[in-house]
């Protein structure tokens, strides 16, 4: 494995410990910090290197995660998974809007968090060049001539469906919170779509692209919706 660099950003201190003991066995160089300001610190004195990823826990004795995140991480386009005790759906949500790549709740199990940090810095490694072709799984969508097809056959989609599949591909494996896909979809005439209209176009959507194993668009309950490619995973 390659040398990245992960700061992690968590006050407990056995959480913190355990964590670091962790990574390292996984291979990764680890910097660590208790408070905002020990963050901030590591990340201009740059002891190491620029992280390739940050572990961020959200209460912080001198601040939230979301300020930093929002101030840091999207800034300086470090990718960010948020570590959280508080699973409330509204924290995540928030997190996801200020530009956190995934969440992790606690308490986690360590797999889960080594394959969503795997993921992560996979995906902020791409080149992020943006393809005439989008795929998942079977849906392969041509933005030269604006066409999807499944599973090799052509599929009819409205305006409004076929921005909304182009944006989960780009974001595939990632989940998209109700705001954001509300933000990039507007209709005919130019106005943004209502949260209604945003249900009704997943459903049309899901109901285009039917596979025995399951549904490629996932609902992620009580925060938004993720495009999963199995194949990649
Ligand atoms: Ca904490």
């Amino acid at each position: 494995m390659e040398d990245y660099h992960i700061l992690i950003v968590e006050d407990e201190e056995a959480i913190l410990h355990y964590l670091k003991e962790a990574l390292l066995l996984s291979g990764y160089q680890i910097s660590a910090a208790q408070t905002l300001e020990e963050a901030k610190k590591i990340l201009f004195c740059n002891p190491i290197s620029t992280p390739d990823l940050i572990l961020l826990d959200l209460n912080l004795p001198d601040g939230t995660g979301f300020s930093f995140c929002e101030t840091i991480c999207s800034k300086y386009q470090i990718p960010t998974i948020i570590l959280t005790a508080l699973d409330e759906d509204a924290d995540i949500i928030r997190g996801l809007d200020l530009g956190a790549d995934d969440y992790v709740t606690k308490p986690f199990t360590l797999a889960v968090l080594l394959s969503r940090i795997a993921a992560v810095i996979r995906r902020s490694k791409q080149t992020p060049k943006e393809s005439d072709i989008l795929r998942c799984q079977d849906i392969t969508l041509n933005r030269k001539d604006i066409s999807v097809t499944f599973q090799g056959n052509p599929i009819e989609l409205t305006a409004g469906e076929y921005r909304l599949l182009e944006y989960l591909l780009i974001n595939k494996n990632r989940t998209l919170t109700r705001d954001m896909l509300l933000s990039h979809l507007w209709d005919a005439e130019g106005k943004y779509v209502n949260d209604n209209t945003l249900t009704v176009m997943i459903k049309r959507l899901r109901s285009k692209f039917i596979l025995e194993s399951g549904q490629l668009i996932k609902t992620v309950r009580g925060i938004g919706y993720k495009l999963e490619d199995t194949y990649e995973n």
